[in-house]
């Protein structure tokens, strides 16, 4: 029996932040995510990217109970942790890289920066320290653009909008540059050992993994002109068909949420060849559903975060939630 939806996982860090210097980093403990795939293995045919990508082009067709695994960010987690764990259970997951944050030169992006600094200083000290380095109030009422972010309390989604959305990139950029130093170390370090490397690429792939683009620096594709979208999407096919060989490369937004993307940003997609692209909608993605704007649920939408009613819910929506 075929189907005509699947469910796209979206996962992020996978560590024990207990074991770490920075504990208050949001992650699912390694013990949670092989229970997750416990039960995604036990509910769903997890099948590999490939089957999906195959399904919405027409080529073939998806079993009933579909599910594909996807990782953001290009985490050093998704190398040490999760690829062992997936080739063990003989899974394919699907990760998606940032060119800066990936390369062999590694560069700390904004949003890392941003996330270890609220785990250092709290939210209220974080969007003090911001605020005093900016000179400028912030925007009240500022929209809720993210797609990931519910499980955060008003603080931290306050200064997350502040550096992100609001401020002007070179100054959130210098901003947090400067209280990263300060607070918790040097970023180029930093960086070198957070992220997967182009010769972890290589291997994994090598393993049976698929890779995406993530962008070339992670800034929110909606506040961009056309251009500087072209600047960030142009190449993501070219350089993860060097690292892997894959024929088809799909994509997925930085933070993903609906609003922070454009019609440019899905028009030029499809000119620079990706195969899909994913962004945050909560919801069971289905067969019609456009190819570059296909929605994922979030780990914590799984058991053992989420009650089955709550699941069946989620599922059930033909909406976002
Ligand atoms: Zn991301």
């Amino acid at each position: 029996m075929t189907g005509s939806s699947c469910l796209a996982v979206m996962y992020h860090y996978v560590r024990d932040t207990a074991r770490t210097p920075f504990p208050d980093i949001r992650a699912l403990p390694v013990a949670l995510f092989e229970q997750q795939l416990d039960w995604l293995q036990a509910e769903y045919d997890v099948v590999p990217l490939s089957c999906l990508t195959d399904a919405l082009a027409g080529h073939g067709s998806l079993p009933r109970n579909a599910a594909v695994l996807t990782f953001d960010d290009g985490l050093i987690d998704h190398y040490e942790t999760v690829f062992p764990v997936l080739r063990r259970r003989g899974l394919n997951g699907t990760f998606f890289l940032t060119e800066d944050a990936c390369s062999d030169t590694p560069r700390l992006l904004p949003v890392h920066k941003a996330q270890f600094l609220l785990a250092c200083l709290g939210a209220d000290a974080f969007g003090q320290a911001v605020l005093a380095a900016s000179g400028q109030p912030r925007q009240a009422g500022a929209a809720e653009v993210f797609g990931s972010d519910r499980w955060e309390d008003e603080d931290a989604r306050a200064v997350k909008r502040l550096v992100v959305h609001e401020l002007p990139f070179d100054q959130a950029d210098r901003i947090l540059d400067d209280l990263f130093v300060r607070h918790v170390g040097d970023p180029v370090a930093f960086a070198k050992t957070f992220y997967v490397r182009p010769a972890m690429v290589r291997e994994m792939a090598e393993g049976g993994m698929t890779f995406g683009s993530h962008t070339r620096t992670h800034r929110m594709l909606a506040r961009l002109s056309p251009e500087e979208q072209l600047y960030e999407l142009s190449g993501g096919v070219a350089w993860i068909r060097g690292m892997t060989g894959q024929a088809a490369v799909p994509f997925c937004y930085p933070w993903g949420g609906p609003h922070t993307y454009t019609a440019e940003t899905v028009r030029i997609l499809g000119e620079s060849g990706y195969s899909l692209a994913f962004n945050t909608v909560r919801r069971q993605l289905r067969l019609d559903d456009p190819g570059f704007e296909l929605p994922r649920i979030d780990t914590r939408d799984l058991p053992p975060y989420s009650t089955a009613e709550a699941i069946s819910r989620l599922l059930s929506a033909t909406e976002q939630v």
